[in-house]
C-alpha cells in the first residue's frame, strides 16, 4: 500500500497521540505510514519518537546536512545544538575524508540516540550537473555503510538523493550521478528519498515533472522510491512507481531546497506566524486559512471545499476553519490509497489527469476570486498544470505501448 510519510513538528505532538488512538480516544480513519522529523526537533522534546514507538509507527530524523553548504544564523537551533550542526559554510573541499568520518559518525549517532528506527545517511545538495558535492555525496554514502558495519548498526537505511532540476535530466543527470548512483549500491538503502528541488516550478514545469517521473522510474528498477518534501508532486510521483511521499501537514509541501536552508540564515522572529494553511482535496494542495473563512460565504465554491466525508470531518464542512490538521493527513492517504487501487498504469494515469482537470478548474475560478477580494489568495497551479500534462503523456505512452 502506498506510504504517506508525514513531517511533524512539536506542535503536533498531541495531534499525533488523537491521531493514533493514544489520547483514550479512538484512533482517526486513517494516519500518517511514518513520521519525519527536522533534526532539531528531538532536542526540544521527546514526544513524537515515544507516539511513534507507542503506535508501533516508524520513525525518521532527516539529519538535514545539506545546510552545511551555506551559513546559518549562529542561533538557529540546527547550527547552535545539533553535534554535527555549524553556522559557517563549507565547500566541497572542507569535507576531506576526516570531515567526512566525522559528519557520518556523529548524524548516525544522534539519529541513533533520539531513537530513529532507522537511519537517513548523511545527504548534500546536488544543484548542478558539474557540482563537485557530487563526489563528497558519493563518498559519505561509502563511509555510511562502512560506519554502519563496523558499529554493528542493522536498523534500515534511507538515502536522500537531494538534486537540483537540472540534475532530473533523463540523460545527463544519471552519467553526471554516475559516482553517487555506485556508492548508493554499496550502501545498499531499503529505499531512496528522491529529494527534487524545485521540480514543480519553471517556466515549463511539465517538463522538469517529467523529468523526475522519468528518474523515479529509473532507480526503482534497483532500489525503492520515495518522494522526499513532495506534497504538490506526490500522487505523480506514486503513480510513477514511487511507493509513496513525504509532506508536512499544511505546509512543507514542496522540495526546495535552497529557499529552505536561506530560512536558518536569519535570527527566527517573533512576528506573528500565518495560521497553517488547509489541505483542499480537489486541489491537491492545501491553501492559507484565510482564503477559507473569505470563501465561506461564496456557497457555490465552497461546496467544492469543504470536506463531505463524514468518516473524516463533520457535517457541515465548518471542521476546515478550526483545526484542519488531521483532515489533511487523512484526505492526503486516502487519496494515494486510491490511486494506488488502480490496478494498470494507464488508468492510474487516466485518473490522475481528471483529477488534475478538476483542480485546476477550481484553482482558476478561485484565482479569478483573488483579483477582486485580498482575502483570497492566488493559488500557484504549476504543479496542477505539470501533473495533468505529463498525466496526459503517459497515459497515451502507456495506450500506444499496449497497441504495439
Ligand atoms: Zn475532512
Amino acid at each position: 500500500m502506498a506510504e504517506l510519510l508525514i513531517r511533524a513538528s512539536t506542535q503536533d505532538a498531541a495531534l499525533l497521540r488523537r491521531i493514533y488512538g493514544l489520547d483514550g480516544h479512538s484512533a482517526a480513519a486513517t494516519s500518517p505510514s511514518r513520521i519525519v522529523v527536522d533534526a532539531h526537533t528531538p532536542l526540544k522534546s521527546g514526544d513524537i519518537a515515544s507516539t511513534a514507538r507507542r503506535a508501533g509507527v516508524p520513525f525518521l530524523i532527516d539529519p538535514q546536512t545539506y545546510y552545511l553548504q551555506g551559513a546559518q544564523h549562529c542561533g538557529d537551533p540546527w547550527a547552535s545544538r545539533l553535534p554535527f550542526g555549524r553556522p559557517d559554510k563549507l565547500v566541497p573541499a572542507d569535507l576531506d575524508a576526516f570531515a567526512q568520518e566525522q559528519l557520518v559518525a556523529l548524524a548516525v549517532e544522534y539519529q541513533i540516540q533520539h531513537g530513529a528506527t532507522a537511519v537517513i545517511a548523511p545527504y548534500v545538495h546536488i544543484d548542478r550537473l558539474d557540482s563537485e558535492w557530487i563526489n563528497i555525496q558519493a563518498g559519505l554514502w561509502q563511509r555510511t555503510a562502512r560506519y554502519l558495519t563496523r558499529e554493528n548498526v542493522v536498523l534500515p537505511i534511507t538515502a536522500v538523493l537531494a538534486i537540483g532540476w537540472r540534475v532530473l535530466h533523463p540523460v545527463q543527470g544519471p552519467a553526471a550521478l554516475a559516482p553517487v548512483l555506485s556508492a548508493l549500491a554499496a550502501l545498499g538503502p531499503r529505499e531512496v528519498a528522491l529529494a527534487a528541488s524545485k521540480a514543480d516550478q519553471g517556466v515549463r514545469p511539465q517538463d522538469r515533472a517529467m523529468d523526475l517521473v522519468l528518474m523515479i522510474e529509473r532507480i526503482r528498477r534497483d532500489i525503492p522510491v520515495i518522494a522526499w518534501q513532495q506534497g504538490h508532486l506526490g500522487e505523480l510521483a506514486v503513480a510513477a512507481g514511487a511507493t509513496g511521499y513525504e509532506c508536512g501537514i499544511g505546509w512543507r509541501e514542496r522540495c526546495d531546497l535552497g529557499a529552505k536552508a536561506n530560512e536558518h540564515r536569519k535570527p527566527e522572529t517573533d512576528g506573528q506566524r500565518s495560521a497553517r494553511p488547509v489541505f483542499v482535496s480537489a486541489l491537491g494542495r492545501s491553501i492559507p486559512k484565510r482564503s477559507l473563512e473569505a470563501l465561506r460565504s461564496q456557497r457555490e465554491l465552497w461546496m467544492q471545499i469543504m470536506c463531505t466525508d463524514p468518516g473524516c470531518c463533520p457535517a457541515g464542512g465548518t471542521a476546515l476553519l478550526g483545526d484542519g490538521r488531521a483532515h489533511t493527513i487523512v484526505q492526503r492517504r486516502q487519496r494515494i490509497e486510491q490511486l494506488d487501487r488502480i490496478e494498470r498504469g494507464v488508468w492510474r494515469w487516466k485518473h490522475l489527469a481528471e483529477a488534475a482537470d478538476t483542480g485546476l478548474e477550481l484553482a482558476h475560478r478561485l484565482n479569478r476570486r483573488a483579483t477582486t477580494n485580498d482575502d483570497i489568495k492566488h493559488i500557484d497551479t504549476s504543479a496542477l498544470e505539470a501533473t495533468r500534462a505529463v498525466s496526459h503523456t503517459r497515459r497515451v505512452d502507456a495506450r500506444s505501448r499496449r497497441v504495439a
